[in-house]
Formats: C-alpha cells, structure tokens, sequence
C-alpha cells in the first residue's frame, strides 16, 4: 500500500490501545464500512473528518484484527494510481434465528448486512427453546459446509416474537411460541458457546428498515411486521426507537381494533392482530405454513372467493389501525413488513385509499405506505446489528474475546 504510510502525524496516540478516543475512532469507521458500504480511504478522510495518516492508521488496525479487508480497486483509466478500497470483512459473522410456530429462520450474516445463508426450517409442531437451540446447531453447521468464503461466527442473534428482557436475554412472554421466563441467550452460550443477544423481532425489524431499507434516513416511522406469531410493532421517533418504561412500547398489534372481535392472549378482545391474521387466512386457504413472501402469489392465484374477501376484510382493518397510528406519530412512513406486506402488494388501491380517506387529512397527506425493503430478510439482519453491537461499538473487543 504504497500510497499510505502507516507512521502516525496526526500527534494522537501512536499505539492507540486503551485511549477511548482512539476506540471511538475505530468504532466510527467501522460503522461507516458496516452500513454505507465498501469506501475508499480518501472517502473515509473526507466522510469521517479525521486526517489521512489516522484513516490509515485504524483501517491498518482493523484489517489485523480481520474486521476489515483491503482490495485492490478496478483499473478506472485515470492518471494516478487509485485508492485501494475498504469493506468490511462479510466472513465475520453473527448467526441469526427468528423462532416461530411452524418454522425457525436462521440465516448466517456477515458483516456489512450481508446475507450468506437464509434457511427456513419448518417445524412440524411449535419449538420450544432446546428444539430451536438443536435445529440451529444442526443448520449452522450444514450452511458452514456449504458458503465458500471462510467464516468466523462471533455471535448470535435472537428475534423473538414476544416481550423480551434485551440486558438479561431472557423471553419473559412469548405467548405464540408458550416460551415464559426463557432465559435464551444463556441456555444458547451454554450449548453452542457464542455470546447470545435476544430482543423483540419487531424491534430488531424496525432497527434493519432504518439503517438498510425503505426507512433508511427517515427520522418518524411506523413499522408493522405481521407473522404466524402476530403483529409486532415498531416505532421510531425523531430518530429514536420508542421503548417505553420497561423496554416494552409499541405492541401496536394489541391495539383494539373492534368491538367483540376474538379473544386475545393479551386479555383483550378484538385486538389487530387478532382481527388481521396469517392464521385465519391459512385456514381459509387450506395452507398449514408458508413463507410470509409467497402469500401474495398465493391469494392472487387463488380462485376461492372466500380468501379474496377475507384478505379485502384484513386490509380495511389494516387500513383503519394505520389512520389511528398517522393521527399518534405523525409519522413520514408506514413500512408494512412480513404477510402485511404481502397483503399491500395484493391490493395497493384498496389499503391506500382507505388509509387517506379514513385518516386526518394534514397529518396522511404526505405519509408514505410502503413494504419493507428487505422483505422478510429484515428480522435476521435486524438480530445480526444485535449481535454485532458490542464489535461496533469497540472494534478491539474481538481481539480480547479471541484471546
Ligand atoms: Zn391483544
């Protein structure tokens, strides 16, 4: 790398180890690779701020700890030798799992939110917690066999559909699943051995939209994720995710919704995600599981006059829950994630024109409703910016936990 000298000229820390202004360094570039993509070392000067001889100094740092590799660019044809470019290194690897009542995803995510392996492994009764940690042990092993690229699994990542106590990683309620005071992520270390982070799938979902999809940028957002296990909400609020007290805000799917719908778990009635449910659309359709991103095709090549009317029903109730959220946050967008996304795509007209005509007018005029970006990857990229949080936010922590 002869464009660089690796001596230091900023005045700061030669050495750098334990300085914090030296890890918040690191920390800034490395999340600079991880969400905006691979970058030059002239783009990291100019979009960190910090000076040449610094960006070459941590870049140096950060491809001997392996969070980062240096490529040789393209030939561009321009005068001058050009920069190498820097990624980060996607064989650094969180394996990520979203447990639910017919099928457990894993997939293996690199860093950077790439995407290695996604598997979906259906289950032929609801798993409970040793079942899950058994099936992805096995999965994790077979996807390791088959990914070229060499990979190291730093950790894991848990989207739980249910009220989840993120600091002790342990499930206090998650009724779909009949999990109750699961503590997941130490059950996980003590059989697979990696460090284990667990939270609520929607959280972990609005987390991914934000950073890589549809809601990248967007400061007030609504994001609903709709699976086998509910309706799980997220919200974010000038930027910042609501939690609440508890860590337990926004279950936007036990809003009410109507009158003497069905009983709910959560001890109400008529709660959305009661009243708009994959469940009650399977049956109609004699399907016992899907993937949440086949529903679409299947409603629309359905000739059952029964489903149509019963997806035209979940979307008018869709429709009067979202005008209710519009009028609460006063949100820029609407993300629908899961098999409400897939209900949007079946009848776009039908969900947007009820939304506008039902909603306060100066708040819905310029809220966008879209699907989820990621479609349904969103989760277990959600769970891997979980299990990377620790490496992002002091990049030499994966030296001490190799050593
Ligand atoms: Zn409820």
């Amino acid at each position: 790398m002869p464009d660089y000298e690796f001596s230091d000229r900023s005045g700061g820390n030669a050495n750098g180890a334990g300085d914090p202004q030296h890890r918040i360094n690191l920390a800034q570039i490395l999340a600079m690779l991880h969400v905006g993509g691979p970058q030059n070392r002239a783009e990291l000067t100019r979009n960190s701020g910090l000076n040449r001889s610094t960006i070459a100094r941590l870049v140096g740092e950060m491809v001997k700890l392996g969070l980062v590799l240096e490529t040789e660019p393209r030939e561009t044809g321009v005068v001058g030798r050009p920069s190498p470019l820097v990624r980060a290194n996607d064989g650094v690897v969180a394996v990520c799992v979203n447990p639910d009542v017919d099928a457990i995803a894993i997939g293996l995510v690199g860093l950077g939110g790439k995407i290695l392996r996604r598997v979906r492994h259906k289950t032929r009764r609801v798993p409970s917690v040793n079942e899950m940690i058994s099936v992805v042990s096995k999965v994790v092993q077979q996807s390791l066999a088959e990914v070229d690229e060499e990979c190291r699994i730093v950790a894991m990542g848990i989207a739980v559909p249910g009220i989840v106590r993120v600091d002790q990683g342990v499930v206090e309620f998650a009724p779909h699943l009949g999990w109750k005071d699961e503590p997941v992520a130490q059950l996980i270390e003590a059989r697979l051995g990696f460090p284990t982070f667990v939270a609520n799938d929607a959280n972990l979902g609005t987390i991914a939209e934000q950073l890589y999809g549809t809601a990248a940028g967007k400061s007030d957002v609504i994001y609903l994720n709709g699976s086998r296990s509910g309706i799980g909400g997220g919200v974010i609020v000038d930027g910042h995710p609501l939690s609440g007290v508890h860590g337990f805000g926004a279950e936007l799917g036990h809003t009410s919704v109507t009158r003497g719908g069905k009983d709910c778990y959560c001890g109400r009635r008529g709660c959305l995600e009661t009243e708009v449910s994959l469940s009650r659309l399977l049956d109609i359709m004699g399907e016992a599981s899907i993937d949440p991103d086949d529903l679409g095709s299947l409603v629309i090549a359905s000739k059952d006059r029964r489903v149509r009317r019963e997806v035209n029903r979940q979307l008018d109730v869709l429709a009067d829950a979202i005008s209710n959220f519009i009028s609460i946050f006063n949100p820029e967008m609407v993300v629908l994630a899961g098999f409400l996304g897939e209900l949007l795509e079946v009848n776009p007209e039908r969900l947007l024109d009820r939304v506008m005509s039902s909603s306060f007018q100066q708040l819905s005029a310029d809220v966008e409703v879209v699907r989820a970006g990621l479609r349904s990857q969103h989760l277990l990229i959600g769970a891997a910016e979980l299990a990377f949080s620790p490496i992002l936010s002091d990049p030499t922590s994966l030296a001490r936990s190799n050593a």
